[in-house]
């Protein structure tokens, strides 16, 4: 198999790669803030990156010195070419060895349930001065790990491996984005195929018991953590519970710090939020989580580390537990988003038991952008990515992209490391978003009959305040377009275009809704407060709603995605899944996901003229070509954006450690 080529290429045990041999992007070297080689990783681009032969040969009165610096700088880009193009032929080998054992085990893909037929009528509407909001009045309920919607299990894999997951979050329990959902998703459908696997979290305050079977108190343990006492370190403990239970299917282990005395962490009343400090939390809980492992005598395999906040358990791992007690795991780090590295002080590190000084230098996990600061810091995310046996990013496109320029300061990271990284397409768990045996949904729809969509759409109407373009062509469908967002409201998902969009859905005759949370959320409470109250065309809710999600995907014509940058993307998925077609932005995983025209539209500017080119378009498409939108709508619903696939090259990539 291919991927065990990948293994062999890597180190069993993680080695700070020597800076003299490392091959830095570009831009560091030379060009300040613009990325040349960022610009031509297409190899179709090739030749307009380059000097044409006639400036390489030196044109007469070229300045000698001008002519060896370009013949040097372009040596230098062919070099670096050559790299990107093996890391993508790697990459593609790994994708199309991953594709072929998927199909070979012929996994089963999502579970197809008959829709019995419904009787709208027997539905009563929602209205908006309903004494609770129509999605706040469904009961919790979860699934099964193997199935959950009366299917049969995924074929079991012929070999086991236990898998423990280290992450800051987990849908539903603790999800703030996508990060739950794809734990969650690789968590399940590894499960399913027989293997053993477990998540740890933090037992946050804010998690809502209800939804934990099989919830028991295990033990507790004193886990080491330091402090500075008297000006100087000092190693003590914190004690720390260990509750299992079962979740979505799961195995769950969930650790609590002792909330006697002063210690606040992880309380509050959501994940993220709380009065803590997020640095010294998510060390502790690296450590907590690594000395649980020993303690319990577990041995996993693998231990998958999630983002900034769990990657200091590689660092952990390999400079402590690997010697004393645990022997057998290797490290996987995923990185989901690198809008946050992970900035910590070597002094806050001793918040594991341990000092940051062993790792303060640059082949470890000194941030390069701090020399010469003081203080100077460490970013636990490079040092995850330096320490991790493997590292893999969400998507393809955005593992290209963050190793060529787009990772910030870590690209050069990254690039020096691209041996060890990939990027696997996330999934979306297909039978948590699945239209036909939905639990948020009152009916059902699938592919096969639409009408279910159609009343989906009424009812979402209905409740929400907003008009019902009833058609009358009897179908109960109609030909005003419902744009819906769902999103975190942070700069990064592009807010000035979402607010743009806003007037723009209004001005081409469409609904829009938007359900958002985030800290940029200050301008669409104005707007929600005054443009738009009561409205009758958009509707704009701050705010986390699960329940209200499943709504809006199930209703919406158009589901909108205009982010700056996008590691993977799952609303876009997700919505196709619901017989939406998306409008995107073309990066990062939307560029992976999303097809112009065939499956929805993109753009590629961060302008409003370019959004409005793409947005115009599927508002008219949906008006004026029905029958070929509704061809689309049902195209994406039979893609298969299930996990099998890609749990599939993640299984290859632990066995190849
Ligand atoms: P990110 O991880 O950057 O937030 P993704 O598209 O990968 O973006 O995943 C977002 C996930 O979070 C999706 O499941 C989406 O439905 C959900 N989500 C985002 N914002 C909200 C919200 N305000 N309410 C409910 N679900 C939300």
């Amino acid at each position: 198999m291919a991927v065990t080529g990948v293994g062999n290429r890597i180190a069993r045990r993680p080695v700070p790669a020597a800076t003299a041999s490392c091959v830095r992007p570009l831009h560091h070297q030379r060009h300040g803030g613009e990325s040349k080689v960022g610009s031509c990783s297409g190899r179709k681009q090739r030749g307009g990156c380059f000097p044409g032969p006639k400036a390489a040969r030196g044109e007469a009165g070229a300045d000698p010195e001008e002519v060896k610096r370009l013949s040097a700088e372009n040596a230098e880009l062919r070099a670096r070419i050559k790299e990107l193009e093996a890391f993508i032929e790697r990459e593609e080998a790994f994708h199309v060895a991953s594709a072929e054992a998927a199909v070979e085990q012929q996994l089963p893909g999502a579970v197809e349930v008959a829709a019995e037929p419904v009787d709208f009528d027997s539905i009563p509407l929602p209205t908006p001065s309903d004494e609770k909001p129509f999605w706040e009045s469904i009961p919790v309920r979860t699934l099964s790990a193997t199935s959950g919607s009366g299917g049969a299990p995924a074929k079991p894999d012929g070999f086991k491996l236990n898998v423990v997951h280290l992450t800051a979050e987990m849908a539903p329990l603790a999800k703030v984005g996508g990060l739950g959902d794809v734990v969650t998703g690789l968590a399940r459908s590894c499960t399913a195929r027989g293997h053993d696997i477990e998540i740890i979290l933090p037992f946050y305050e804010c998690i809502d018991e209800d939804l934990l079977e099989d919830f028991k108190f295990e033990f507790d343990f004193d886990c080491p953590k330091g402090c500075e006492w008297d000006g100087s370190f000092q190693v003590g403990s914190l004690k720390t519970q260990v509750f299992t239970a079962t979740c979505e299917g799961i195995k769950m282990v969930l650790l609590r710090p002792d909330w006697g005395g002063d210690c606040n962490i992880f309380k509050g009343g959501r994940v993220y939020a709380g009065s803590y400090n997020e640095t010294e939390a998510y060390l502790y809980f690296c450590r907590a989580g690594l000395e649980f492992l020993k303690v319990s005598g577990r041995q996993p395999d693998v231990i998958h580390l999630h983002e900034w906040q769990t990657s200091a358990a590689a660092m952990l791992y390999w400079e402590i537990y690997n010697k004393d007690g645990l022997h057998k795991p290797r490290v996987v780090l995923t990185i989901h988003n690198m809008d946050n590295t992970g900035e910590c002080r070597a002094e806050e590190f001793m918040a594991t038991g341990m000092l940051g000084d062993a790792f303060n230098t640059v082949e470890k996990a000194l941030d390069e952008r701090t020399i010469g600061h003081n203080p100077e810091r460490l970013s636990l995310l490079k040092g995850g990515v330096v320490y991790s046996n493997a590292v893999t990013t969400v998507s393809p496109t955005y593992a290209v992209e963050t190793s060529t320029g787009g990772g910030g300061w870590l690209s050069g990271t990254l690039a020096e490391y691209q041996q060890k990284y990939h990027g696997i397409l996330n999934g979306i768990d297909d039978v948590m978003w699945d239209p036909s045996s939905d639990l948020y949904l009152p009916c059902a729809f699938s592919k096969d009959d639409l009408s279910g969509k159609y009343f989906l759409q009424r009812y979402l109407r209905s409740g929400l305040g907003l008009e019902d373009p009833a058609s009358d062509d009897g179908s109960g469908n109609n030909r005003k377009p419902l744009v819906v967002c769902i999103t975190r409201l942070v700069p990064q998902k592009g807010i000035h275009l979402i607010r743009h969009a806003i007037w723009q859905t209004v001005k081409q005759g469409g609904q829009f809704v938007l359900l958002g949370s985030g800290h940029a959320d200050g301008d669409f409470r104005h707007l929600a407060e005054n443009d738009f109250k009561d409205h009758d065309q958009v509707k704009l809710i701050l705010g986390y709603s699960e329940a209200l999600s499943h709504f809006l995907f199930a209703a919406a014509d158009i589901v909108l995605v205009p982010s700056i940058f996008e590691p993977c993307g799952l609303t876009q998925m997700i919505g196709m899944r619901y017989g939406a077609l998306p409008v995107v932005r073309r990066t990062g995983g939307l560029a992976d996901t999303v097809e112009d025209e065939v499956t929805g539209f993109t753009f590629d500017g961060t302008d409003e003229g370019s959004l409005d080119v793409a947005l115009n378009k599927a508002i008219d498409w949906h008006r004026t070509r029905a029958s070929k939108w509704e061809e689309i709508a049902v195209s994406n619903m039979a893609a298969d954006f299930g996990w099998s696939r890609s749990a599939t090259m993640y299984l290859d990539l632990y066995r190849s450690l």
